[in-house]
């Protein structure tokens, strides 16, 4: 069988820990031998992270802007014990962190759904993709300890002179405070990523703030997402047969524990992060959620959800047996190489992403698992495999297909 050809690179962001070694095995097993794999190789290892003072992480970026697509293999945010661990320079940032801030975008998780692998919640039969707005509120707050009696005010001051002044309370006794604070720009952008990505996957966009209790703050971002999805996306939504859907939060709560899933949740920064924790753990495990950055320009950074599976890597160092879930960065690799087959009109490539990811699914749904997935399977009786034999299985399920 002759490999299929690519035109343009991927950029490929190596990583650490047990991740590293499956992203090897993938490569060996899954991708070489179908694909003349084509890529730009940035090594996000800590190691050299250290030695090119993160320079790498930056230029990682740089060729994601340049190229377009991006997949990722997870990587370590460095602590005080990883300082000592590596001999670190200095305490790097966060690799996402760093991506995230070069290109300005939003990250959206969904479910890898598989029978067997039940959701709690019975009648979610779709994924449902969680969209978290990545900046500000009260991630970027500042707070005081009111000590006793007094007023509390909220003032700004522009650089023209205008002042503007609101009375928060007026102190009886302790009390705490709390100033929040977003940007146009920054919501613009996310509007602008939700409203893409939606068209991109052909699913309705659900969006919902407080706006009923916060009248200026929640409302801005409801006023924005309605600005954005008038004047740029409404004929494009209706031509695609989509609809954007506007409610309040505590509704958009109550209709996704009664809906069928098959959305996006666009979630403001606060919700992102609690409602994406609730909807992974309902749908089963973060080693089953596909993970992918969207830039407002429409640039594509594919990931697994998960870290790096330290606790496996130090036993597979030890020479012990591990049992790690590869399923999320298969899935990151699919996802790339379906971009990328798109952007080039290759759609070779795509099928092959589609058959990569039907082969993950019909392994597992054969009974053929990783460990962390036989241990919530309502299937009876399955297969548990090790980290590379269940790739190798993928790989015997994905030639009966092609
Ligand atoms: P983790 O790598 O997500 O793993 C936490 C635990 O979840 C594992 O010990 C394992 O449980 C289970 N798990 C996660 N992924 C799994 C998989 N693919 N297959 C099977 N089980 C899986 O989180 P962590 O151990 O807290 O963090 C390790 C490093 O990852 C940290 O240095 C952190 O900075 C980094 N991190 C990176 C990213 C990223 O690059 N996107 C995200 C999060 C964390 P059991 O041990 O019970 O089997
Ligand atoms: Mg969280």
């Amino acid at each position: 069988m002759s490999k299929i050809e690519m035109k343009t690179p991927l950029v490929e962001m190596d990583g650490d820990e047990m991740t590293r070694i499956l992203w090897q095995m993938i490569k060996d097993e899954l991708l070489y031998p179908f694909i003349d794999l084509k890529t730009e190789y940035y090594d996000l290892g800590l190691e050299h992270r250290n030695e090119t003072n993160d320079q790498v992480t930056i230029d990682s970026a740089e060729a994601t802007k340049k190229y377009g697509v991006a997949v990722k293999c997870a990587t370590i945010t460095p602590n005080a014990a990883r300082m000592e661990e590596y001999d670190l320079k200095e305490m790097w940032k966060s690799p996402n962190g760093t991506i995230r801030a070069i290109l300005d975008g939003t990250v959206f998780r969904a479910p890898i759904i598989v029978k067997g692998i039940e959701p709690c919640v019975k009648n979610w039969k779709k994924p449902i993709t969680i969209a978290r707005h990545a900046y500000g509120d009260v991630y970027k707050s500042v707070e005081i300890d009111v000590p006793g009696p007094g007023t509390a005010e909220l003032v700004f001051t522009g650089e023209d002179g205008t002042v503007l002044k609101e009375t928060i309370h007026n102190f009886k006794g302790q009390g705490v405070l709390q100033g929040q604070h977003n940007l146009d720009d920054s919501i613009e952008s996310f509007a602008k990523a939700c409203f893409a990505y939606a068209l991109d996957q052909k699913q309705d966009l659900w969006f919902a703030t407080k706006d009923t209790i916060s009248k200026k703050y929640d409302h801005t971002f409801k006023d924005i997402f309605q600005e954005i999805y008038e004047a740029d996306y409404k004929d494009a939504f209706e031509k695609a047969g989509i609809t954007y859907f506007y409610t309040l939060i505590d509704d958009a709560v109550a209709r996704v524990m009664k809906s069928e899933g098959g959305y996006i949740w666009a979630c403001k920064n606060y919700d992102g992060d609690v409602m994406s924790d609730m909807i992974s753990s309902a749908f089963g495990s973060l080693a089953m959620m596909t993970s992918v950055l969207v830039s407002p320009t429409g640039v594509y950074e594919y990931e697994a959800a998960h870290g790096t599976v330290q606790r496996h890597y130090y036993k597979h160092l030890k020479g012990e047996e591990t049992s790690t879930n590869s399923v999320a960065t298969i899935f990151a690799w699919s996802g790339a190489l379906r971009k990328r087959g798109e952007l080039d009109k290759l759609p070779e490539l795509m099928e092959f992403a589609d058959k990569l990811e039907q082969a993950c699914i019909k392994t597992i749904e054969d009974g053929k698992m990783t460990k962390d997935l036989a241990l919530i399977t309502s299937m009876s009786n399955p297969t548990v495999l090790n980290s590379r034999d269940f790739i190798v299985e993928i790989r015997h399920t994905l030639e009966g297909m092609l």
